[in-house]
């Protein structure tokens, strides 16, 4: 699906030499229009596409509001786990095995509870160490840094629209229309200049038709902005800084610590300013000079330094 802003942004790929691409075929280089699997404009999720189908099955048993608090052990073996549901305890033994699929932050949270972590770690909370593993030690996320910019056109999905009575009943009736295309109208490119090692790229921008309500607020005593805008998210692929995940305290239901050391790797924040550098040429192009857009405005936090210098 495209809209004239998702045409700009693949304009302004072409004049700074990209080749618009299936980004889901051979080549990932290049702009292309996002894919996502929907059904009648709505985004199919993990449950629809895979847990509603098999709910009939006599070997599926599905327990929702419910927070596994341990994995049951025997010895080193996972044998079983134990959860929390309406405020009582159960627990539950396998047959065969365990999967534990909490997300990269919870995963290592219930793994550390059940006495698989760093030694040191589960003896400063007193968990006793059922395997000495360095759970929690390689936490990669990726950082996404959203780089906004006002236009003077009215080409992209402002809340107002979105919101709309004709927008609501084109989306509940054919399952299109400005709410669906807040939806799909994402777009990708990988940076050339950036590539680094293993020949992998190490920027992704994803491209989004509107703007937050927040920057909004906050860019129209800078910009006069009318609501119209984009912004353009770039995502640092492969970092090398390394985060941590840690227990607060044994209670399952305290969030666990993250301590996600963005930037720590001076690799990374070199790739970040080249990821950055890109996104600048891309608003020189022609294709997005004729919207009208917004210049980026120095942020009083980073007055130490010269604005638009990689130091900045
Ligand atoms: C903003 C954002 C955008 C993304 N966009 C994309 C995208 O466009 N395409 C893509 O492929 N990927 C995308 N991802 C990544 C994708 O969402 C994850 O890789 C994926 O969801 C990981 O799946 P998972 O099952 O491991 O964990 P999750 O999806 O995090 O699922 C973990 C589940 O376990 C539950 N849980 C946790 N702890 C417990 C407990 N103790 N007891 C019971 N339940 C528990 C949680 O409530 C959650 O429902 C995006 C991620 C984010 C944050």
């Amino acid at each position: 699906m495209t809209t004239p802003l998702t045409n700009t942004f693949m304009e302004g790929g072409k004049e700074l030499g990209f080749d618009n691409i299936d980004c889901n075929g051979g080549k990932e280089e290049g702009f292309c229009h996002a894919q996502f699997n929907t059904a009648n404009g709505v985004r199919c999720s993990t449950f629809h596409g895979f847990l509603k189908p098999a709910m009939g099955r006599i070997n599926l048993h599905v327990s929702t509001e419910s927070v596994a608090t341990k994995i049951i052990m025997q010895g080193r073996q996972a044998v079983g786990v134990e959860f929390i549901r309406d405020g009582r305890k159960h627990r539950v033994h396998t047959a065969k095995e365990v999967i534990i699929s909490g997300g990269s932050v919870e995963s290592p949270k219930l793994l550390m509870l059940s006495g698989i972590g760093p030694k040191k770690h589960l003896n400063s909370l007193a968990i006793p160490v059922v395997a000495d593993l360095p759970v929690g030690e390689n936490l990669q996320d990726h950082l996404v840094l959203g780089l906004a910019h006002c236009i003077n056109q009215s080409i992209s999905i402002t809340l107002e629209k979105a919101t709309s009575l004709s927008s609501m009943l084109q989306y509940q009736i054919l399952g299109t229309g400005n709410m669906f295309q807040n939806l799909v109208s994402l777009q990708n490119i990988f940076g050339d200049e950036v590539i680094v090692v293993d020949n992998h790229f190490d920027i992704q921008c994803n491209f989004k038709c509107n703007i937050s309500k927040t920057f909004f607020q906050v860019s129209e005593k800078y910009y006069h902005c009318s609501g119209e805008g984009f912004v353009n998210l770039v995502v640092l692929l492969h970092e090398k800084s390394r985060g941590t995940i840690t227990l607060q305290s044994t209670d399952p239901f305290d969030p666990p610590l993250i301590g996600p050391n963005y930037l720590e790797h001076p690799d990374d924040t070199n790739t970040y300013i080249k990821g950055i550098r890109t996104h600048q040429k891309l608003m020189a192009t022609s294709a997005f000079r004729k919207l009208g857009i917004t210049k980026q405005e120095p942020l009083s936090a980073c007055s130490d330094h010269v604005y638009d210098t990689d130091e900045y």
